[in-house]
């Protein structure tokens, strides 16, 4: 028998996240954004959930090709362009759309000898300061881009760095509009967390928003807003089994490092699951779990393939009783990703790209 622990991605989930974003982005087109194996999904088993979006955003020509290889003859976007020439041919080959942001890049499409046209997003560093053309260099990028036999359409777009919290986006916004007011082409502005926070604005919804953990069923703005806030479900569950029970005494510990010591008698079950699953090793005692679908707690360290949890709350439970580490529970209890990355100081986006390859994973 396999380590009685398994991932299941919900596809039903991924539909509903998906009609959730297109309701708040009205009459926008929607980037589905696939890169890092869909959020650690697995771009196979995400694409059937997400088959509704108009297109699919990632990195990875690889990850273009799986997606192709699965049928998807609509619109395919590189979110960071090539990073070398000899990309452009597999580019053209598979008719994607590429995002231009560095003179490099537009050297190496100008050098480009093809009969197939591209279209290409270009993307203005609006105030992010990771990948761009400034406002002020916007212009000429696209001019020179425009003058480019190689080029059949340009679209423009950037990406906020504070759509999800106080900073907000609106001077992004406004860099935005202004370096582009009488350029044509289709605009791409918001992330899942602009597309929820601020899409019912038309001039920051443009015409195709690109969510990414909000078609995962994450809050973008955790813990201001959480899933169930924003109508979204969990896409992933981790969910595993127990493998043995500890009745401990007052004084008596728990785990490597003895972090946690019981004050009075506490049943401890121990659930296999542990870092080397892709749980996060920052967890420690009172991180959040569902045994049989009732919340508990993390007690102590974290191992490489066990945990321990407090047993108090859940007093029927004992060896095979089913604990779920984050999404779904049989009895339809939720524990969101969010919650438990909270706990180990990070967000969804990390546990669910984490999700180790030996967990074997199931689609439902
Ligand atoms: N657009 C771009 C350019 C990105 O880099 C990303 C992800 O980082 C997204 C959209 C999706 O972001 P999110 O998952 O926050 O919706």
């Amino acid at each position: 028998m396999p380590r009685p622990i398994q991932a299941t991605i919900h596809q039903p989930a991924l539909r509903s996240n998906l009609a959730r974003v297109r309701a708040a982005a009205p009459d926008a087109k929607v980037w589905a954004v696939v890169k890092a194996n869909a959020y650690g999904h697995g771009i196979e088993r995400a694409f059937e959930g997400l088959r509704g979006a108009d297109g699919f955003a990632l990195l990875d020509l690889l990850e273009a090709e799986r997606v192709r290889a699965l049928g998807w003859r609509g619109p395919i976007l590189l979110l960071e362009g090539v990073f070398e020439a000899r990309d452009l041919e597999l580019c053209s080959r598979l008719g994607l759309w590429h995002a231009i942001h560095s003179d490099e890049q537009i050297d190496m499409l100008a050098a480009h000898k093809t009969q197939v046209p591209h279209r290409v997003f270009l993307k203005m560093n609006s105030g992010m300061n990771r990948l761009g053309f400034t406002p002020q260099r916007y212009r000429s990028a696209w001019t020179r881009l425009d003058a480019l036999p190689q080029v059949e359409e340009i679209s423009l777009m950037t990406h906020f760095s504070d759509a999800d919290g106080a900073r907000g986006i609106g001077h992004q916004v406004r860099v935005f509009l202004e370096a582009t007011r009488d350029l044509p082409g289709e605009r791409s502005l918001c992330n899942s967390a602009a597309t929820l926070r601020h899409a019912g604005q038309s001039e920051v919804r443009g015409d195709w928003v690109r969510p990414g953990i909000a078609v995962y069923g994450s809050a973008p703005d955790y813990p201001e807003n959480d899933a169930a806030h924003w109508k979204l479900q969990p896409t992933m569950t981790l969910a595993t089994r127990i493998l043995g029970v500890q009745q401990l005494q007052a004084g008596d510990t728990v785990g490597y490092g003895s972090s946690f010591t019981a004050d009075g008698p506490t049943r401890v079950g121990i659930v296999a699951c542990g870092y080397a699953d892709g749980y996060p090793r920052h967890c420690t005692t009172g991180t959040p779990v569902l045994v049989e679908g009732v919340r508990t707690r993390l007690l102590g360290r974290v191992s490489m393939d066990m945990i321990a949890v407090d047993l108090g709350p859940v007093p029927q439970a004992g060896f095979d009783s089913e604990v779920t580490m984050w999404g779904r529970a049989s009895n339809g209890a939720i524990l969101s990703i969010d919650e438990v990355a909270q706990s180990a100081g990070t967000l969804g986006y990390e546990l669910m790209c984490a999700l180790a390859q030996r967990v074997p994973v199931v689609v439902d």
